[in-house]
This record gives C-alpha cells, sequence and structure tokens, in this order.
C-alpha cells in the first residue's frame, strides 16, 4: 500500500483526494478549495477529526438557519451545548424524546431540566433531578446513539382525509 492511500484511510467516506479539485466537506456538505479543512465549517478533514466528528454523531438536532446542515449530535453533546448555555429554552431542537418532532428546548423531556425547568410542567429543576419534584414527570431519556425514538408507523383513516380535501 502506497503511502496516499494509507494517509485518508480511516472512517467510510476517506478518499484520496485530488490536489486541484475542491472536495465536498463531510460535515456540512459544502465544495471546498482547500484540502485540510472546510472553507464552510471549519471542520477539518482527516481521519481522526472525522473520527471525532463520528463519536459525536447522534439523533438530536438543533435547529440553527446559519449551520442548516450539521450532522445530528448525541444527548451527551447537548448536555454539553445546555451547560455551556449553547442552547437556550428558546432553542428548537428535535430528538429521541420528541419522536423527531421541532420543539421549544424548555419543553423537551431530557433537556429542559438542564435548562433549570420541567419540560411539562415548567416548574424549577435541576440537572442532575432524575424527575420533577412537583409533577413526578421523569427527566430520563434513551441515551443510545442510534436510538431515533420513532412512533410506530400506523395506517391513516382514509376517512380522515376526506374534510381537508373538501376544504380546499
Ligand atoms: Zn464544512
Ligand atoms: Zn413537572
Amino acid at each position: 500500500m502506497h503511502n496516499g492511500s494509507e494517509r485518508f484511510k480511516g472512517i467510510d467516506g476517506g478518499h484520496e483526494m485530488d490536489e486541484r479539485r475542491p472536495v465536498l466537506c463531510p460535515y456540512c456538505g459544502t465544495s471546498s478549495l482547500r484540502h485540510d479543512r472546510c472553507e464552510t465549517c471549519a471542520g477539518l478533514f482527516d481521519p481522526l477529526s472525522r473520527q471525532a466528528t463520528q463519536n459525536h454523531m447522534g439523533p438530536w438536532f438543533i435547529r440553527d438557519i446559519e449551520h442548516p446542515f450539521r450532522p445530528g449530535c448525541s444527548y451527551a453533546v447537548m448536555k454539553a451545548m445546555a451547560l455551556r448555555g449553547k442552547i437556550t429554552p428558546a432553542t428548537i431542537v428535535r430528538g429521541p424524546s420528541t419522536r423527531q418532532f421541532w420543539e421549544i428546548a424548555k419543553r423537551v423531556p431530557g433537556i429542559a431540566h438542564i435548562l433549570g425547568v420541567c419540560h411539562a410542567c415548567a416548574a424549577a429543576a435541576r440537572v442532575d433531578d432524575v424527575a420533577c419534584k412537583t409533577c413526578n414527570a421523569s427527566f430520563n431519556v434513551e441515551q443510545d446513539r442510534q436510538y431515533m425514538g420513532l412512533g410506530e408507523v400506523r395506517e391513516i383513516p382514509t376517512m380522515a382525509r376526506i374534510p381537508s380535501r373538501e376544504q380546499r
């Protein structure tokens, strides 16, 4: 094996780079003429950086118009961001505890209590609480990063669609 392929071998998606061509950033999907880091998101393209990003990926998403194409992150990353003030009660997020529907962070199980409130009754809560002392709502969330939290697929009744058609 020659040095070129060894150098870029790593996490899936690693590939040899043609020095003349722009590369597609694996983190934000933008073309970059720099081959060491993304010109848009500043992410580094080396195998260790790819692995570090992969390690932090997960089923949680933050709605951010300035960075709309960032990958999802793990619960551990969400918790750290909430503790650093990067997620506020008004931040819009989605994850396993919202069944991937967008929700305001102060109403999201597993996130709101880190921000100081119960997601269910808005009473004061602490980051280490496992349940609300006022309404007893659980603050536990599934922490498996492969778990999306999607609900069951259920048949949509045909009758339910008729009124919306008639309204048109
Ligand atoms: Zn990028
Ligand atoms: Zn509560």
